[in-house]
């Protein structure tokens, strides 16, 4: 297979000139392939997470400032949790639990997650976050997610997903409050999302951006923007978890310290071990006083 590989993970704006339609295009790949080198998910389960992982990349450019956006399912069936973040600055990471022993034949996502909800929470730094939630009924993860923005902000949104073993790739068009000719906007939409509907998920995974949206849309006068990169990168830090440590307790962790001689706390996401001696713990605790001059 023809993998885009040599392209860098990355996300672009698209708009189509002289409507009210705009569309972001995305794929990861080395972050993506990152990401599943930390965990040993089965190949359903890595396509699901990487379709979650575009899904955030492509709803990140909701983030008007510092801040993060999380797509998150929680459900009953053998995944009982996924979900991916991603970061103003385009940085993702995720993660999936989940009993996965057990997964012949099991390839949908009512299969996967049985009974289960779909949040999407913007968290802007400083400012109040914002929770969407919605069933997860639909065929599709893409299904799901126009469902929300159908629900939420009532703007008519596509979206396509598609993720294999080495990349995922994803596609959104949205149409914009429109301000003038109300009949014209919508035969725009027809017309442009009918061409959308067209794209397969080979053609997700195999061609460059470009090349899809000059398959899709190479009649319409479209506005590809330049390229943001996209990395994997984890915002855990050793201050982090101190302040992880301190809310626990100094008797929990000392309890802890007790046990192992050591308190090792490892990130779900990105598997960064910080570890804490005993003298580590008492400074935490203890913080020295501050030199009076
Ligand atoms: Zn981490």
């Amino acid at each position: 297979m023809n993998h885009n590989h040599t392209s860098q993970d990355c996300l672009q704006r698209f708009l189509f000139d002289g409507t009210d339609i705009r569309g972001e295009i995305t794929t990861l790949s080395s972050s993506y392939l990152q990401l599943l080198a930390l965990q040993n998910y089965p190949a359903q389960v890595a396509c699901l997470f990487g379709e979650f992982l575009v899904a955030a990349s492509l709803l990140s450019s909701r983030l008007k400032q510092t801040g993060v956006i999380t797509v998150q399912a929680q459900g009953n069936g053998p995944i009982s949790m996924i979900m991916a973040e991603c970061t103003q600055g385009k940085n993702v990471r995720g993660i999936v639990r989940g009993d996965f022993d057990n997964l012949d034949g099991l390839s949908t996502l009512q299969e996967l997650l049985g009974q289960a909800t779909l949040a999407i929470t913007l968290e802007p730094e400083g400012k109040e976050r914002y929770q969407g939630v919605v069933p997860l009924d639909e065929e599709n993860l893409s299904k799901c997610l126009e469902f929300y923005f159908y629900q939420s902000e009532q703007l008519p949104t596509r979206i396509k997903l598609s993720a294999d073993a080495e990349s995922a790739s994803g596609m959104l068009i949205q149409q914009l409050p429109n301000s003038g000719d109300r009949d014209k906007s919508e035969e725009d939409w027809q017309t442009v999302s009918s061409l959308f509907e067209t794209l397969s998920s080979s053609e997700q995974l195999q061609l460059s951006h470009n090349d899809q949206l000059y398959r899709l849309f190479h009649e319409q006068e479209l506005r590809l923007f330049e390229p943001q990169s996209m990395s994997f990168c984890c915002s855990c830090s050793r201050q982090r978890t101190e302040g992880a440590l301190i809310s626990l307790g100094r008797e929990e962790v000392l309890d802890i310290s007790a046990e192992q001689g050591l308190v090792i706390i490892t990130c779900q996401f990105c598997a960064q071990e910080y570890r804490f001696t005993d003298r580590d713990i008492d400074r935490l605790f203890n913080p020295p006083e501050p030199l009076v001059h």
